[in-house]
């Protein structure tokens, strides 16, 4: 029977019943059966010693005999309870419900199989409501396996469909098509991972003859997944750079080399120099460079962007650098006219706000190609700005991802400028493989020497007397503090309540005309908003009152304080985000992080990871741990999410493996074309095909 076939053509599936199938999990053809998975198992191959059961054992199967039987009566009602033990040890057996019929049909000091869910209490095992059957019945009956327990819903379970339903189709599934199952790994990989093939795999995934067994199927089924998802990811990027040609930048000239000797204020860190030798190596070769730079806030990404301009530059091209807001682009503008004053390169800057006379002679320079670095929002976007010849845009996107979707515009031309997006949000590396496996990725994870660490401290509310007292003396040597308040959509008006309360209070605390105090709010218009932030920007305030619409990059080198009001209620990478506002300067800089007593478990992991590192990499691995990839950064589109077995956090060392076969398997055979590979080939084409099983990997 093909597998391809509606799985109305199983024994026992009516056409009502494969509806709801549909429904409630999307499984259609016998294929999607095959590849529903438990998610886990009813063990009774194994018996426990009472000795050895431990707190998170689930279910467990003892063998032993009741010594005593008594009815507990408490005030919210009563319960049976048997001592049962083995030679081992004393574990208690319970019941709330039919105490009278079980009380009767126990029988005391015969040998009995007891099955169920071990509970933990004060120290003692117990299992409510056990299935029992005496040893004498049990040895007539054939040894019962591992079973398998498949994700339902609430629908399936109402209408009939239980476990067993599933269970039985899924039998009547094996034994119509086992034979036919085809195996869709080379040889070779099977041998070289020491792997089951596939119809083992199949079979113990969802009826494990051993727990053993169950782990070499598990194994196999998820390192295939991988693997068939990294080939797809490595094979787009090798088609991708064979195919789209860029612009050769072939030699390191006068204008990079001045600089370098001249005019670095500093030596680059290890870090800098090998992204910038990534860098190089791609522009250098003709294949077109779509490169995402990530590097922690502050790590210096901008003198790499600055380098690989200069290098575009000497090769006779234009370039730009595109920010997400006016103030960052004026920011890099007014850098980055400071350390190329000493040298003959036009730099430009466009935002909306820019004059028209102004615009018009930028328009005129960058279509006579005079002007060199063109810097500006995403007003570098519109039609009329028209470059002579673009060689690289820089996208820096801050943590917004979204930029760089608009940048497609640029990549329509014929032959594209090459493209380096650079992020503060550091992805873990894993999910960075399987979300952007296709793209080239590079990575700042060292910090310029020197730089201070931010102090960070949890406070509780009831603190804050001293934390005004704190800012106080900062604010007395002369830096500047900002004040950060929650926004979430759900409780808008509560959140702006709370600023405005926050706001009110602190300006009890520091009055006008000694202190000076900026608001920003995303209800401001950006006028005003833009005019607030200047405040500060200018030392005018020293204290910015905000909701994290001041997250996207400020740059305040004399701001040394970040106090974070119900921390809590923030996620890990935008405490990270706001952390990295202070700390730019020399002085030493502090984040204090306030919360109310009631924290949840995973609020305390936030907090405590906060204070405890500082490194953006470790606090998101943290970050996908707690929050799993859906709700990561960019995500969204990727395969990961419809992994059916595989799991980006847990299995990293089977991702790594299966990632660099792939690497290792089309460096030798681009195509899989070679004898060996033919199986999969066949496989790899027939995947594409039926989009559905492996999910719409873009
Ligand atoms: P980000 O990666 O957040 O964009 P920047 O490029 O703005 O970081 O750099 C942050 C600060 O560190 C800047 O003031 C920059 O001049 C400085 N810096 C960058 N690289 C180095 C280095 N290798 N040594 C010392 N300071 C550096
Ligand atoms: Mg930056």
């Amino acid at each position: 029977m093909s597998l391809q076939k509606p799985i109305t053509y199983i024994k026992g599936v009516s056409l009502n019943k494969a509806a709801l199938y549909y429904k409630e999990l999307g499984i259609k053809t016998c294929n999607d059966l095959l590849h529903f998975f438990p998610f886990r198992y009813i063990d009774k191959t194994n018996f426990y010693a009472i000795k050895d059961l431990q707190i998170n054992s689930s279910e467990v199967q003892v063998v032993g005999k009741i010594t005593h039987i008594k009815s507990v009566t408490q005030k919210r009602g009563s319960r049976l309870v048997a001592t049962f033990v083995d030679t081992s040890g004393t574990i208690e057996l319970i019941w709330f419900k039919g105490q009278k019929w079980i009380k009767d049909s126990l029988k005391v000091n015969e040998p009995y199989v007891v099955y169920g869910k071990l509970n933990h209490y004060k120290g003692s095992f117990s299992i409510p409501h056990p299935e029992m059957e005496l040893v004498s019945e049990y040895k007539k009956k054939l040894q019962p396996k591992m079973q398998p327990v498949y994700p339902s819903t609430e629908m399936l379970a109402n209408k009939g469909i239980s476990n067993k339903v599933t269970q039985t189709s899924m039998l009547h599934l094996f034994t119509e098509i086992y034979d036919g199952i085809q195996e869709n790994l080379p040889d070779y990989l099977i041998k070289e991972h020491n792997l089951l093939n596939k119809k083992d795999a199949l079979l113990n995934i969802h009826f494990p003859k051993s727990q053993e067994l169950l782990a070499k199927a598990s194994y196999r089924l998820k390192f295939e997944e991988l693997f068939f998802i990294q080939l797809q990811l490595i094979q787009k990027k090798l088609i991708r750079k064979q195919k789209n040609k860029g612009f050769v930048f072939e030699q390191v000239g006068e204008h990079f080399n001045t600089f370098y000797t001249n005019y670095l204020p500093f030596s680059l860190t290890n870090a800098q120099k090998r992204v910038l030798k990534e860098v190089r190596k791609d522009v250098a070769s003709n294949a077109h460079m779509n490169r995402l730079l990530q590097g922690d806030v502050g790590s210096g990404k901008t003198i790499v962007a600055l380098l690989s301009m200069l290098l575009a530059i000497d090769n006779g091209f234009q370039t730009a650098i595109m920010a997400p807001t006016e103030i960052l682009a004026t920011q890099h503008y007014t850098g980055i006219i400071e350390l190329l004053s000493e040298m003959d390169i036009n730099v430009a800057l466009l935002t909306g706000s820019t004059k028209v006379k102004k615009r018009r002679e930028i328009h005129e320079s960058l279509e006579n190609g005079t002007l060199h670095i063109l810097i500006g929002t995403h007003a570098l976007l519109e039609d009329k700005v028209q470059f002579k010849n673009l060689g690289i845009a820089i996208i820096d996107e801050q943590h917004r991802f979204g930029v760089a979707q608009r940048s497609k515009l640029w990549l329509k031309n014929k032959i594209p400028p090459h493209i380096l997006v650079m992020t503060a949000t550091p992805i873990p590396r894993t999910l960075a493989m399987s979300v952007y496996g296709d793209l080239d990725i590079s990575v700042i994870d060292e910090l310029p020497p020197g730089r201070k660490e931010v102090k960070t401290v949890h406070r509780y509310d009831s603190n804050r007397l001293s934390v005004f007292k704190f800012m106080k003396d900062e604010v007395a040597k002369g830096r500047q503090v900002y004040v950060v308040y929650p926004l979430i959509q759900e409780s808008e008006a509560m959140d702006y309540k709370d600023l405005k309360d926050g706001y009110e209070s602190i300006s009890r605390e520091f009055p006008n005309p000694k202190y000076q105090i900026s608001i920003v709010h995303g209800k401001m218009k950006p006028a005003d908003k833009e005019f607030e932030m200047n405040r500060f920007v200018k030392g005018e305030t020293q204290i910015m009152v905000a909701t994290t619409v001041i997250e996207v990059g400020v740059n305040v080198p004399n701001a040394s304080v970040m106090i974070i009001e119900s921390a809590e209620r923030f996620g890990l990478s935008q405490l990270h985000q706001l952390r990295g506002r202070v700390g730019r300067g020399a002085d030493q800089s502090y984040c204090i992080l306030l919360s109310s007593f009631k924290l949840s478990s995973e609020a305390k992991t936030r907090l405590k990871t906060m204070v405890e590192t500082s490194d953006g990499f470790k606090i998101a691995e943290v970050d996908l741990k707690l929050r799993g990839p859906g709700n990561m950064m960019g995500t969204q589109q990727s395969g990961v999410l419809n992994l059916k077995i595989a799991d980006v956090v847990k299995d990293t060392p089977i991702l790594v493996k299966a990632r660099n076969t792939a690497i290792e398997l089309l460096q030798n055979d681009p195509s899989l074309s070679k004898p060996e590979n033919t199986v999969l080939q066949k496989a790899f084409l027939e995947l594409q095909k039926t989009s559905g099983l492996w999910g719409n990997i873009s």
